[in-house]
């Protein structure tokens, strides 16, 4: 059976030979970049929320999930330093789930995080469906012309970056399938901030645009199918490899509280989806402006010619990329 990548490929294959001379950077990267005008560019990005693939209806409320399905995307804004500005967002939903206030809450959550993103919803579509829910969210961000960041940059002898920390999503979605769920009256437990994690992510999209307006990020993709994933796709897109040193990688906090076993909280770090942070590479030269521009970004490796290493106290080995893949 083909993986999704190659179906991508696939498709991608069978278009006309020639593209439109306004696309700029084509399927394979965050987000699709379009030429506007000697100014800007359009930063197009869409993703597809799942019940039972992507996501649980038993551990989300209705708020959640409706934030959760715009943050998603606003990551991969963010992965391209766009400005996210417009939204279109379609919902399938059974009858049953039709007929409750699920609607109202969906949206209340999904207008919080637009809202604070300043994203404006201008379209979308709504069907039904025989039994699960889907979301398909898709945005529209800005950036000057020629100046998004793509996973394609990255050059020998960058340094790798990755913003916020890591494994937190994963060790969320661990208590969820214990049966732990989400409670608002205890949101500052270690458990109930793991599962924020998973349910509520915040998109760097702050962070995106610094490293753009800044001009300091070589390369740069989302985390969401999980860091060894993550990176294998920008080191393909750039033609490197890479060098990641475990004791450098910003372990979740609350993991470390509720997790004493250090080989699996590695793993979460390494293999699990969704923190949604921004993997970035930079050139050694704008370190000290990443320190003091992002602070809370930590340095976890270095670009190299090729392979993909990882660097623990028993020296290097390969790092397989184990994230999450749909096929
Ligand atoms: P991300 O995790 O950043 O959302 P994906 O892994 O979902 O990216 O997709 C990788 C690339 O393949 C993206 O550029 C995306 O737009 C493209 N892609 C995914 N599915 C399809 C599809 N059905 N048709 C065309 N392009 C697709
Ligand atoms: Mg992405």
């Amino acid at each position: 059976m083909k993986n999704e990548f190659e179906i991508i490929e696939t498709l991608a294959r069978k278009r006309p030979s020639v593209l439109p001379k306004e696309l700029l950077t084509d399927i394979g990267d965050d987000g699709a970049v379009i030429r506007q005008n000697s100014a800007n560019d359009l930063v197009v990005t869409t993703d597809l929320l799942v019940e039972d693939v992507d996501f649980r209806r038993e551990w989300f409320v209705p708020r959640l999930l409706g934030g959760k399905a715009l943050a998603v995307s606003l990551s991969d804004a963010a992965a391209m330093g766009a400005k996210p500005l417009w939204s279109v967002t379609s919902i399938g939903l059974p009858k049953d789930v039709w007929q409750t206030d699920f609607v109202e809450r969906f949206y209340e959550g999904w207008n919080e995080t637009a809202l604070k993103f300043g994203v404006t919803l201008v379209g979308g579509d709504i069907s039904q469906t025989p039994d699960k829910i889907v979301v398909d969210s898709t945005v529209f961000g800005d950036v000057p012309h020629e100046r998004a960041v793509t996973r394609s940059g990255a050059q020998n002898g960058d340094f790798i970056y990755v913003t916020g920390s890591l494994g937190g999503a994963s060790g969320g979605l661990d208590l969820l399938e214990s049966g732990l769920r989400f409670d608002a009256e205890n949101a500052e437990s270690p458990a109930q901030k793991l599962i924020l994690r998973q349910l509520k992510p915040s998109p760097r999209v702050t962070e995106g645009l610094i490293l753009r307006e800044n001009d300091l990020a070589t390369a740069m993709i989302d985390i969401s199918d999980g860091l060894s994933s993550d990176l294998r796709h920008l080191c393909t897109a750039s033609a490197v490899g890479a060098r990641i040193f475990a004791d450098l990688l910003p372990f979740d906090e609350n993991l470390k509280n509720l997790e004493k076993d250090s080989a699996r909280i590695l793993k979460k770090a390494l293999h699990g989806g969704e923190d949604f942070e921004l993997l970035f590479t930079v050139k050694p030269s704008n370190a000290e402006k990443i320190e003091k521009l992002l602070p809370s970004a930590a340095r976890i490796g270095e670009i190299t010619a090729k392979s993909i290493l990882l660097v623990t106290n028993d020296g290097e080995k390969d790092l397989t990329a184990r994230g999450f893949r749909h096929f």
